[in-house]
C-alpha cells in the first residue's frame, strides 16, 4: 500500500484479527487493511490447536453459563459453524463429536436434570442420558478399573451429530487467505512485525511504530491477546484495567479413552472451565484432559520474556490487593487455586490431577496419562479495578476516536466472528463505511433452528427413571437419619459408605 497507510490496522494475527480483516473485507466498503504479526506465523499463541481446547462453546454443556447467556453464546457459535461450513472445512479445520455434560451423584444429576428442562427448547438437540445408554456410548465414564459399574448416579446431558470442534489456527489462516480473496479491498499481513507504539496524529490519523517499517492508520484495532491492555496503557487507555494471565495445562491419554467431548459441572464461581475431556484433534483422537489453572507472571506462554510487561499490564496497586484477598477469602476458590498450582509441580501433579479426572473416567490411573508438553495457552483475564472485581469473560473498550483494545480470555475463539461483528459496526460508524448487514446475516446466522429430532416420550421415561433412583438415595438418606444414624449434609447425597471413602472426587 502506498505509504503504508491503511484505512483499518488490526494489531495481532490470531483469531480475533483475522476475523476482523475477513469481515470488514467481505461485508464492508473499506478498501485497506493491515494486519500486523509479531511472530513469523498466524496464529502462534493462544488460538493455536494446541493451546487451547477446541471446543464450540454453545452454551448447552457448558453448565456455568445462564440460558439467557446460552442465547447469546449460541449466536455468535453458530457463526463459527456456518462459516466452516460456507467454506466447506468440514472434516478438514471442523470436526463432530458427541459432546455432554455430565453429572456425577444425585445433586449434580437432580441440577442437570433442571438444567435440560430449562434448555431443551434453545437447544433442540440435547438428550439425556442415563447409565445404560452411557455405557454404549461412552462406556469409560461408566465401569471402574475393575470393570465395576461405578456406585454413583450419573446422567449425561448432550447431543450427537453436531459440529463441535475447530482447529482455530488453521481457522485463522483460512479467514486470511480468504479476507484476501475479497475483490474491492486490500489486505495485507506482514509477519515479524511488532507494534511498540500507537500514536493519535493531530490530523487525527494514527501512526504505529513497529520493529520494522512504520505505518499509518485511519483506524487501529488492538486484537493482541494479553498484550491488548498493555498497548492500551500505553496510550493512557484502560487505566482502570489490569491482566491476570491465567495458563492452562492439559495431559493426554496414552490411548484413546472417550468417542466425545465430556464436560463436568461447573462452578460457576470460577471464572474458567472446569476440567473436561476432548478428543484431541491433532494426535489422533486420544483424549485430552484438561485446562489446569495457574496465574503465571508472564503474558506469552511457551515463549520468552513478557515478564516485565505482565508487571506493568498489571499496574499493582491497593486495589489488586483487594481483589486478590476477596478472591482468596472464598475457600472454593482458595481450593482451586492452591490444588491447580500444585498440578503444575512434577511427581505431585499427576497423582492428583488423576483423581480429579477419575471423575470423567473411574478406571484412569497415573500410567494412562502423561503430561501434554507445550500445549496449553494463557487466558488474559480482567482485573476491573474500579469494581475491585475480577471480570469473568471478554472485555473491549471502544475509545471512541478510532482505536479499539479488545482482551479475549476464554470463550474468545468461539466468539471470534461475533466480536468482530461489534467492532465492524462501530469502525463504519466511526470511517463512513457501510456494512452490508443482509449479506452477513444471510451468510453467518442461524435463523431457522434445527427441528427437534428427539423422541421426547422416550427422554421424558429417562427423566422419570432417573429421579427414582434419586428418590430411592434420598428414603436410604431419610431412614438412615431417622434411625439415628449421623450423616453428614443433606448434599451429601448420595448416601453410600464408598462414597465417603472418596470424598475427593467431589467438587
Ligand atoms: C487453555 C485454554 C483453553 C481454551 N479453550 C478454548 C476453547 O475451547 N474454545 C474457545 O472458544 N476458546 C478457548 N480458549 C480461548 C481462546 O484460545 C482465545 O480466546 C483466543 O485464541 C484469543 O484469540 P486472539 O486472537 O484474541 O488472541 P491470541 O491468539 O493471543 O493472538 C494475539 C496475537 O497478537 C500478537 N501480538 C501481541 N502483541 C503484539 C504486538 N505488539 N504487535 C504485533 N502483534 C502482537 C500475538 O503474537 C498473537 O498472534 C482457550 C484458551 C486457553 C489458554
Amino acid at each position: 500500500m502506498e505509504n503504508n497507510h491503511y484505512e483499518v490496522l488490526i494489531v495481532g494475527a490470531g483469531i480475533s484479527g483475522a476475523a476482523l480483516a475477513y469481515e470488514l473485507a467481505r461485508y464492508t466498503d473499506v478498501e485497506s487493511i493491515a494486519i500486523l504479526e509479531k511472530y513469523e506465523k498466524v496464529a502462534p499463541l493462544n488460538t493455536q490447536g494446541k493451546a487451547n481446547s477446541q471446543t464450540i462453546h454453545f452454551g448447552d454443556i457448558e453448565t456455568n453459563y445462564t440460558a439467557s447467556k446460552a442465547s447469546i453464546t449460541k449466536k455468535t457459535a453458530k457463526m463459527v459453524e456456518k462459516y466452516c461450513l460456507q467454506h466447506k472445512l468440514e472434516n478438514k479445520i471442523t470436526f463432530s463429536h458427541q459432546k455432554m455434560a455430565l453429572g456425577v451423584g444425585d445433586r449434580e444429576v437432580e441440577f442437570l436434570l433442571e438444567r435440560y428442562e430449562e434448555f431443551k427448547e434453545l437447544f433442540p438437540n440435547l438428550q439425556v442420558w442415563d447409565k445404560e445408554h452411557l455405557k454404549t456410548i461412552e462406556p469409560k465414564l461408566v465401569f471402574d478399573a475393575d470393570g465395576k459399574e461405578r456406585p454413583e448416579t450419573i446422567v449425561g446431558i448432550g447431543s450427537q451429530g453436531e459440529w463441535t470442534t475447530v482447529d482455530y489456527g488453521k481457522m485463522t489462516e483460512n479467514l486470511i487467505e480468504n479476507a484476501k480473496k475479497e475483490e474491492g479491498c486490500e489486505t495485507e499481513l506482514f509477519l515479524n512485525t511488532q507494534v511498540k507504539e500507537i500514536e493519535k496524529q493531530e490530523d487525527g490519523t494514527f501512526k504505529i511504530t513497529t520493529t520494522k517499517e512504520t505505518f499509518t492508520a485511519n483506524s487501529v484495532v488492538v486484537n493482541a491477546g494479553a498484550h491488548s491492555l498493555f498497548l492500551a496503557h500505553k496510550m493512557g487507555y484502560g487505566l482502570d484495567y489490569a491482566t491476570l494471565p491465567m495458563a492452562g495445562s492439559f495431559y493426554m491419554t496414552n490411548q484413546t479413552m472417550l468417542n466425545g467431548k465430556v464436560y463436568m459441572v461447573q462452578n460457576p464461581k470460577l471464572p474458567f472451565a472446569v476440567l473436561h475431556g476432548d478428543p484431541e484433534i491433532l494426535e489422533h483422537g486420544l483424549t485430552r484432559f484438561g485446562p489446569t489453572a495457574l496465574v503465571l507472571p508472564k503474558l506469552e506462554r511457551f515463549k520468552p520474556g513478557t515478564y516485565l510487561d505482565f508487571w506493568k499490564t498489571l499496574n499493582f496497586d491497593a486495589n489488586i490487593v483487594t481483589i486478590f484477598w476477596d478472591l482468596l477469602k472464598d475457600s472454593d476458590i482458595r481450593n482451586y487455586i492452591f490444588r491447580n498450582f500444585l498440578f503444575e509441580i512434577p511427581y505431585f501433579n499427576k497423582k492428583l490431577f488423576v483423581k480429579d479426572a477419575r471423575k470423567i473416567v473411574p478406571s484412569l490411573s497415573v500410567d494412562d496419562i502423561h503430561y501434554a508438553k507445550g500445549f496449553g495457552g494463557v487466558r488474559p483475564q480482567v482485573l476491573d479495578k474500579k469494581e475491585r472485581k475480577l471480570m469473568l469473560g471478554e472485555a473491549s473498550i471502544n475509545t471512541g476516536e478510532g482505536v479499539i483494545f479488545n482482551m479475549t480470555p476464554s470463550p474468545g475463539a468461539t466468539s471470534c466472528l461475533g466480536n468482530a461483528k461489534r467492532d465492524v459496526m462501530n469502525l463504519c460508524t466511526f470511517l463512513g463505511r457501510s456494512f452490508d448487514k443482509e449479506k452477513f446475516e444471510e451468510e453467518l446466522v442461524e435463523h431457522n433452528l434445527p427441528q427437534s429430532v428427539i423422541d421426547e416420550k422416550l427422554q421424558a421415561e429417562y427423566v422419570s427413571e432417573i429421579r427414582a433412583e434419586i428418590h430411592e438415595h434420598e428414603e436410604k438418606y431419610f431412614q438412615n437419619v431417622n434411625e439415628g444414624h449421623e450423616l453428614p449434609s443433606y448434599w451429601e447425597k448420595p448416601y453410600s459408605p464408598w462414597r465417603n471413602k472418596r470424598d475427593h472426587w467431589s467438587m
